[in-house]
């Protein structure tokens, strides 16, 4: 059994319904469970176009490798219509593989940590809702990271 987080985002249609059913399907993967889930968020797009993002992050246990689950999350982002016509166009559906673990990854399909988990508040602040004593495979403490980032327009919904 792994410990995994996983990335939720979307700034297309019903996000936040999106999010919601989304959290509901990360629990019906076959060999894992969601253990939480954090509030959802509402963040300004970094570098991306398109309306505001909504945001959340789940902590999994599961039996999948993490190849296994990175797949499942791109079947997942599928089902819910999720297009790339260009790089950072708005999305249906983000699912991103945050932290797998202690694991350090570097192949081209899976980077892990997520490469740019340590500079997006809208990843840290639900991440760190769920695991405030958190340490970063390869950054250190994840708590301090976030301070830095107080520029970027988050807020967590009632
Ligand atoms: P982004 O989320 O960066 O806007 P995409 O969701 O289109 O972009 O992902 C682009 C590629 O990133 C995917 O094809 C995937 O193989 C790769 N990738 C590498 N590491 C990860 C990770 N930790 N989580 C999710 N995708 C990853
Ligand atoms: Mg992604």
């Amino acid at each position: 059994m792994a410990l995994a987080y996983v990335g939720l985002g979307a700034n297309l249609g019903d996000a936040a319904g999106t999010l919601r059913q989304v959290l509901d399907e990360l629990g019906r993967l076959a060999g894992g469970r969601v253990l939480a889930a954090s509030a959802l968020y509402r963040s300004a797009p970094v570098l991306a176009a398109g309306a505001d993002f909504i945001n959340a992050v789940a902590a999994v246990e599961t039996t999948l490798a993490p190849q296994q689950l990175l797949q499942q999350l791109q079947a997942i982002e599928h089902r819910h219509g999720r297009q790339r016509p260009y790089t950072n166009a708005p999305r249906s559906l983000d699912l991103d593989l945050l932290l797998y673990g202690q694991l350090e990854l570097n192949t081209p399909a899976l980077t892990l940590p997520h490469p740019r988990l340590h500079e997006r508040a809208f990843v840290l602040a639900p991440l760190l809702e769920l695991a405030p004593a958190l340490v970063l495979p390869g950054h250190g403490p994840a708590a301090p990271l976030l301070e830095r980032l107080a520029h970027q327009r988050i807020a967590k919904l009632a």
